[in-house]
């Protein structure tokens, strides 16, 4: 049996302790902190191939949604899952242009995206107030939807436990042992010491410090996100909504979260997470356009997420180069991706052919030693 140890319980390491678990392996799953408080705990988590250009990461993240699908099928149920679609609006004669334009080369990849009139926007979200103005567009996506984060990694967390699986949060990796130029194991704060034939490394933004551990440099380009978290609305929006100046989508009970990237350049990582903030003020007076029903609502939560981005935006997905047995999985769009990549690095890791989708997205890229 192979031992495979997994460093980061977020949504794509617990993604791939759970895969590696199903295919028989004994696997460890270890975080430095409580699993899916990471990246994964402040996201947007919007699922979607909507904005993915090339073809190739585009159709990595059609791939995703459908992931998703199937981990709710094996799983037996998806409590972490909302299918809702996704109502994009553009305001303006250009903006409708453009969105008009992107619909129409979605649907010639064959993507489901709709252009649709007003009357049916208001029917898809009824408590939304959208622009009456004639130069408006429409635009319905509707396999897109959201994910509840830290519940999906709480539920392949479980999952992975149930076949087995070690799960030691708590405790960060400090070393990874190599024997010549296969890795042999980790070590960890506490001291424990794991021997490993599969060292997986899925520790989102820290992948950089945890990659020098073995040796490697794994560059990152880390950006910072500003989610504003609602008290529960009488009538909220049912689906992600993208309107100009702000989007938001339901938390559950009845919150609704709003983010915008004009909003994200006004935090650091090190801005206090202070619902009091002026961006999320900002976030609420935007939003308040188009919900009517929060301006008897408030924000109480504002969190700072921090984007696990390598350098060129794109996945790092495969084997470290020179060390054999160590598999490198970082990537932005994670919360599209992880239930993919799960199964890519199960497969790929305990010695199948490697996947042609991950072809372009390899550490060879831009994966060096230091
Ligand atoms: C504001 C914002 C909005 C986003 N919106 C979207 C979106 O709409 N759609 C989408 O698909 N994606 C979105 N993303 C991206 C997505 O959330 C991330 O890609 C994803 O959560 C990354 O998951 P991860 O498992 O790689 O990392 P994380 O969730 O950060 O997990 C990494 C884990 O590694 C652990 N760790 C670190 N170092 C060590 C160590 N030495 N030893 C042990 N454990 C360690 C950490 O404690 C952490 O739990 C967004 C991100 C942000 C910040």
């Amino acid at each position: 049996m192979q031992r495979a140890v997994v460093i980061g319980a977020g949504v794509v390491g617990a993604s791939a302790a759970y895969r590696l678990a199903a295919t028989g392996a004994a696997v460890t799953l270890v975080d430095q902190n409580t699993p899916g408080t990471g990246t994964t705990g402040n996201s947007f988590a919007w699922l979607n191939a909507n904005h993915k250009p090339p073809a190739a990461y585009h159709a990595l993240n059609v791939a995703g949604i459908d992931a998703h699908a199937r981990l709710a099928a094996d799983l037996g149920a998806a409590p972490w899952l909302h299918r809702t679609g996704n109502l994009t609006c553009a305001v303006g004669a250009a903006a409708a242009e453009a969105l008009t334009a992107h619909v129409s080369a979605l649907q010639a990849a064959g993507y489901a995206a709709n252009l649709i009139d007003h009357q049916r926007a208001q029917d898809l979200e009824p408590h939304v107030q959208w622009p009456a103005c004639p130069e408006v567009a429409f635009a319905h996506f509707p396999q897109e939807g959201w994910a509840d984060g830290p519940l999906l990694v709480r539920t392949l967390v479980a999952a992975a436990r149930a076949l087995g699986a070690q799960v030691l949060p708590g405790d960060g990796v400090t070393a990874i042992r190599r024997g010549g130029d296969r890795v042999s194991g980790v070590a960890l704060a506490s001291g424990t010491a794991m021997a490993a034939d599969v060292v997986v490394i899925a520790a989102g933004r820290w992948s950089d410090q945890v990659a020098a551990l073995a040796g490697l440099r794994l560059p990152l380009a880390p950006t910072c996100g500003l989610l504003a978290v609602t008290t529960p609305l009488r009538h909220g929006p049912r689906s992600v909504v993208y309107a100009p100046g702000v989007h938001f989508r339901p938390e559950g009970d009845g919150r609704v979260v709003l983010q915008d990237g004009s909003t994200d350049a006004m935090v650091t990582p090190s801005t206090p997470r202070d619902p009091a903030l002026p961006a999320c003020r900002e976030l609420w007076r935007r939003a308040s356009a188009y919900l009517p029903d929060l301006a008897a609502a408030d924000i109480v939560e504002a969190r700072i997420g921090i984007r696990a981005l390598p350098a060129d935006g794109y996945p790092i997905v495969g084997f470290a180069p020179g060390c054999t047995g160590l598999y490198l999985a970082v990537t932005h769009s994670g919360m599209t991706l992880g239930p993919l990549l799960g199964e890519l690095i199960a497969a790929e890791a305990l010695g199948q052919a490697r996947d042609p989708r991950l072809a372009t997205f390899r550490p060879e890229r831009c994966v060096g030693h230091r």
